[in-house]
């Protein structure tokens, strides 16, 4: 007999962890107690040895599906035992540190349930339990419970109250428990404002009658989990067409949701990975490879080889899908860049003129939470937009940051998130999208009030980006100087090199690591906008070995939406105007910029009115796709052009042997920095043009030489400075093609690559970095 001490640290409260350590002690005769505290769970046992043993190998396999076991220790129990029994003791009452789950997918048992008559739970669409259900989407304060969430308005009827109180039911402790007699209700209603007349069609209830409205092609706004979507039938080009001239959102992609893994299969290519995240409690949209002769509306999304598809998240979405042979298009409800409505009266003012009918419900949204974006390269995750699902799981942060101070980083200005730091781990807040949107901008303010709050935290440092104008700096300055703490303003691309460093667990003290960093732009130590950077960095510090020469951005915030703008000051940099009309002018970009006055735009580029310069790589590739002809004219969201021409470049076309087919860049050095100029590569670029080379080759050969490229220099740059690793961070690695053939040929060189997977390798990933390096610069 002996009697033991097991301390549990991980995801381990209010995931159902308790329960099933008694269970299993049950089983196995054990005698003895569990309980949570501010380190995790802490069991203490007394029995057979062995049976202990066996008991914790049983723990590791039937763990339930929301929780994780990072480090369990045990240790013998020094103090005196009597039980009789085993038994869950009440929370011990030290100093906690507290763990909000992120929303869960509805788990395969309450699945069951809602298809089964014979259940309860038959037909109800907010039922959840201890594996599943919503979480961060309804809590107000702490501790979590029932209390301090959107539930407290339905007070548990008494079989409720059995299940959550019986440690055997998969509903012992589960907050939001409800059902049809005590719980939340859906109800649909007209955008007209006239009464829903059961008998129009055939239905079992007003969830189910969203079915039939969307076949029959009306456009649904649903209340979901973390807010409303917008859905019509993803087959039916009529109906898709309307959402889009009604939202005015004419290009960027639409989500899709399906009743299952076969239907989506139809339409694109699904491998193994793929389908786990599907079926993850996180259940993201997976963006997948689109098969063709493909059934679906082409104006899902246009211009695109991929489709963003997820799987029913909810009972509510089970339930509307379950008769749907068809995808349905399950996109934000929002009007223009605002985030998605969150309450019913907001919904019905904004989007009846958007939807037909609105299916609401009662259950308050606490938090706004958008649905995540991931996809898989050469089995590698890579997360695009974290939000429902992962925030706020905490990451672990690499060895070295154990004992840091409480930090908050207050992120980027487009696809913000911030980032709570505390002992050896983040907390990253869901995406909360374009801060200049105003509504977005209060709901990042509430958001961020509402973190600090529920996780009991006081920064001692604020860390902001180096932009002034960024809302998200100016308003970390405010805080700063309201709480008399010290304020760090941290370089972007620096930033984006130490998220990619921390979410790949690189110790505190690294030695300096080549981060490459591209995007659309970022703040520069010269006040110039970088975006094209090879920094030699550490935590602490970084050195500019290389960039992209600069070039004005005509027009400023303009050229990200006028891709030509960017084509006019790539060709004025390589020859001059007289030139290109003399040997290009049968070209139709050369053509196209003759209407654009090009006399007016060289004088406001050599003048620098409103056209900052940028060595950012975002703008090359914008610059590229409008010589081709694509977006030339305008684009609706940053980075369109470039998507577009990845998703028509194909590399496998190429002859890759022959580096002389590829096209050239060329390396000047100047005050210690090595600027990599384009000109060379515009005159090979336009005459492939003129030799009407396919823009799709164009597209893949541009991939491909700067992929080569940049390998070159990695080469060089490592002879002079000796680092190991090298790491691929920024909006421009979504670019799948770049980030492969990069990755690949610097691994041909047996050189470390490291790349983003659970943090955003766009701007959603910078606030992370911000923490970090602030974390140690106070450190140091
Ligand atoms: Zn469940
Ligand atoms: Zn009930």
């Amino acid at each position: 007999m002996s009697v033991e001490e097991i301390r549990v640290k991980g995801i381990v409260q209010g995931v159902g962890f308790r329960p099933t350590v008694y269970r299993l002690a049950k089983v196995f005769g054990l005698k003895g107690d569990v309980c949570n505290d501010g380190e995790g769970v802490l069991i203490r046992v007394a029995g057979n040895e062995e049976k202990i043993t066996e008991f914790i190998n049983k723990l590791y396999v039937e763990c339930p599906p929301l929780a994780k076991i990072n480090e369990l220790l045990r240790s013998p129990y020094l103090g005196e035992l009597h039980f009789d029994d085993f038994v869950i003791s009440h929370s011990v009452n030290t100093v906690v540190k507290t763990e909000i789950s992120p929303d869960a997918a509805t788990c395969f048992q309450c699945q069951k349930e809602i298809f089964d008559p014979f259940s309860r739970y038959f037909r109800y669409p907010f039922t959840n339990c201890t594996h599943c259900g919503p979480r961060l989407t309804i809590v107000r304060a702490i501790p979590y419970d029932r209390n301090n969430t959107s539930m407290v308005k339905f007070p548990m009827c008494g079989n409720c109250e059995t299940e959550y109180q019986d440690v055997e039911n998969r509903r012992f402790h589960a907050q939001p428990v409800a059902c049809f007699k005590c719980g939340p209700s859906a109800w649909l209603e007209r955008a007209d404002g006239k009464p829903v007349i059961a008998d129009m069609f055939s239905m079992l209830d007003d969830v189910d009658a969203v079915c039939t409205l969307l076949q029959k092609g009306e456009i649904v706004a649903i209340k979901g989990l973390g807010g409303f979507h917008l859905a019509c039938d993803a087959t039916l080009e009529n109906a898709v067409l309307k959402l889009r001239s009604r939202k005015q959102r004419y290009h960027k992609p639409f989500a899709l949701m399906a009743r299952d893994i076969n239907i989506i299969s139809e339409y694109c290519e699904v491998n193994d990975l793929e389908k786990q995240l599907l079926n993850s409690p996180a259940a993201p949209i997976v963006l997948l490879k689109m098969k063709s002769n493909s059934r679906l509306s082409s104006a899902i999304a246009p211009g695109q080889n991929t489709l963003g598809f997820m799987l029913p998240y909810t009972p509510l979405h089970h339930l509307i899908l379950r008769r749907m042979k068809n995808p349905i298009v399950l996109t934000s409800g929002n009007i223009s860049d605002e985030p998605q409505c969150i309450n019913n009266e907001d919904a019905k003012e904004k989007l009846s003129k958007i939807a037909d009918y609105f299916l609401l419900h009662n259950r308050d949204i606490v938090n706004r939470v958008d649905d995540s974006v991931v996809r898989v390269i050469n089995n590698k995750i890579q997360t695009l937009r974290r939000a429902r699902g992962y925030a706020p799981a905490s990451i672990i942060l690499p060895p070295g940051f154990e004992k840091i101070p409480t930090i908050l980083a207050m992120g980027s200005e487009l696809k913000n998130t911030f980032c709570l730091l505390r002992e050896g781990e983040a907390i990253l807040s869901q995406h909360l999208g374009d801060l200049e949107n105003v509504s977005a901008f209060n709901a990042y303010q509430e958001t961020l009030n509402l973190y600090l709050n529920l996780f009991g935290h006081k920064p001692e440092i604020i860390a902001i980006d180096k932009h002034p104008e960024y809302l998200s700096s100016k308003l970390g300055k405010e805080l700063a100087i309201a709480n008399q703490v010290k304020l760090v303003e941290i370089q972007h691309h620096h930033g984006h090199i130490a998220s990619c460093m921390a979410e790949n667990q690189i110790s505190l003290d690294t030695k300096p690591v080549l981060g490459i960093a591209f995007d659309g732009l970022g703040y520069g130590e010269d006040e110039t906008l970088w975006g094209g950077e090879f920094l030699l960095a550490d935590y602490c510090q970084f050195q500019r070995l290389a960039t992209f020469k600069p070039l004005s951005m005509i027009g400023g915030e303009q050229a990200i939406y006028q891709p030509w703008r960017n084509t006019f000051s790539q060709l004025i940099n390589a020859f001059t105007w007289e030139e290109l009309t003399e040997k290009y002018s049968d070209l139709d970009i050369i053509q196209f910029l003759q209407t654009k006055n090009p006399t007016l735009l060289k004088q406001i580029i050599e003048k620098g009115i409103n056209s900052p310069l940028t060595s950012s790589v975002g703008r090359l590739f914008d610059a590229v796709a409008a010589a081709i002809g694509v977006c030339r004219e305008q684009c609706s969201y940053e980075g369109q052009a470039a998507i577009e021409m990845e998703a028509m470049g194909n590399v496998k076309i190429l002859n890759n042997d022959k580096e002389s087919l590829n096209y050239s860049f060329k390396l000047e050095k100047s005050a210690n920095i090595y600027y990599i100029d384009t000109s060379s590569t515009w005159r090979e670029i336009l005459n492939d043009l003129k030799q009407e080379i396919s823009p799709s080759e164009i597209a893949g050969k541009f991939h491909q030489s700067l992929a080569i490229f940049i390998v070159k220099i990695v080469k060089k740059m490592q002879e002079q400075h000796q680092f190991q690793q090298v790491v691929l961070t920024g909006g421009v690695f979504q670019n799948q093609i770049l980030l492969q053939q990069v990755k690949m040929g610097l691994e041909k060189l047996a050189i470390h690559v490291l790349t983003h997977s659970i943090v955003p390798t766009n701007d959603g990933g910078l606030s992370l970095g911000q923490a970090v390096i602030t974390a140690a610069r106070y450190m140091r």
